[in-house]
């Protein structure tokens, strides 16, 4: 069963030691049937984004959990995706809903994931990481960090990244020292927020180029704003959609001559054999409860037959659901993942 190793502030934290690693969406081992698989050790974040996505950071309204999974379960799992799509994945991209780089043992899963993955990247927002910890990961073979700043104004990025003590300055010298003393590629990943920082995405192209990013790897990587259910919404702006994004986009990689829209840039991605997913939409399955879920009214459970993580939704935590095998419905299968209710 999942550890509770505390419980603060109306949130559950939970150690992931025992329990399989497909299935959810904001830990473990996702499959999207692409040579390229996401691997997710941590959901803990220190930063507010003012856009985030995934409702992370201390101000969160929707999380019910936070989880830190174990770095040898997370590598057994992650070999055994690599093993069952034919050893067919040029890439290992460890993200997630949360900071990477703040999982405590990230520098032994990143080496560990080396002795089998071709390639181990990271994504992370940059004020985690020290120059220790930057050595380190070099070391242990990390080979690209995506990283996103999305201002290059020390006060604007405080109201970006939604905490005060945060500080571009520091970033943008961690981010030159990974480029001139270690062999980790940076790759640089704004997010655009339209009216708000246009004019900012130029200036990280710029000093992105001046300092040498995207050595082996494409340099930049824009990311649009997009509101999700679950995710935070910054008031006031415009939503701008994929065609505008575009646009936005071509104008500046006629002005630069590189390219910046993701379908543009070149990281060796095809299709490849998907890992199974055994549900479909509609079936009835039963589980046994594991844990409180990652979101309110949610809960975590575990069919057995097929080693899969269940996430079921509508439920109320109530710790004496543990260990309890109930019959759910699944309502939403997709890649590796998989949602039900009661059924
Ligand atoms: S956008 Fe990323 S860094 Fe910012 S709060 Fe969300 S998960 Fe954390």
């Amino acid at each position: 069963m999942p550890k509770l190793i505390g419980f603060a502030k109306g949130r559950y934290y939970i150690y992931l030691d025992d329990i399989p690693l497909v299935g959810h969406i904001a830990f473990g081992v996702i499959d999207r049937c692409a040579n390229i698989i996401q691997i997710r050790p941590i959901t803990l974040c220190p930063y507010n984004c003012i856009y985030c996505s995934v409702d992370a950071g201390p101000f969160s309204k929707h999380r019910l959990s936070e989880y830190i999974v174990d770095p040898k379960l997370l590598v057994r799992w992650v070999k055994h995706v690599y093993e069952n799509k034919d050893r067919d994945v040029i890439e290992g991209l460890i993200d997630g809903v949360g900071e990477p780089p703040q999982h405590p043992n990230i520098v032994e899963i990143v080496k560990e994931l080396k002795e089998f993955l071709p390639r181990v990247a990271m994504e992370t927002r940059g004020y985690t990481l020290t120059k220790k910890l930057i050595d380190q990961l070099a070391e242990a073979g990390l080979d690209r960090l995506n990283v996103s700043i999305d201002t290059l104004n020390v006060d604007k990025g405080k109201v970006l990244q939604g905490v005060e003590w945060y500080n571009v300055e520091y970033v943008k010298n961690i981010v030159e020292y990974i480029v001139k003393e270690t062999t980790i590629d940076v790759h640089l990943t704004p997010v655009w927020i339209p009216g708000l920082n246009d004019k900012d995405i130029e200036d990280i192209i710029e000093w992105g180029l001046k300092i040498g990013v995207g050595k082996k790897y494409p340099p930049f990587g824009i990311q649009k704003y997009e509101i999700h259910r679950y995710g935070r919404k910054v008031p006031s702006i415009k939503y701008v959609g994929w065609e505008d994004f575009r646009k936005f986009l071509s104008k500046l990689e006629e002005k630069y001559g590189i390219p910046l829209y993701y379908k543009n840039l070149n990281f060796g991605i095809r299709r490849s054999k998907c890992y199974r997913n055994p549900f479909k939409k509609g079936d009835s399955i039963s589980v046994t409860v594991v844990a409180p879920g990652w979101l309110k009214n949610e809960v975590l459970a575990v069919e057995e037959k097929h080693m899969y993580t269940i996430t079921i939704t509508g439920l109320e935590w109530n710790s004496s659901l543990i260990g309890r095998k109930i019959k759910v419905k699944t309502t939403e299968v997709y890649n590796t993942i998989c949602i039900a209710r009661l059924d």
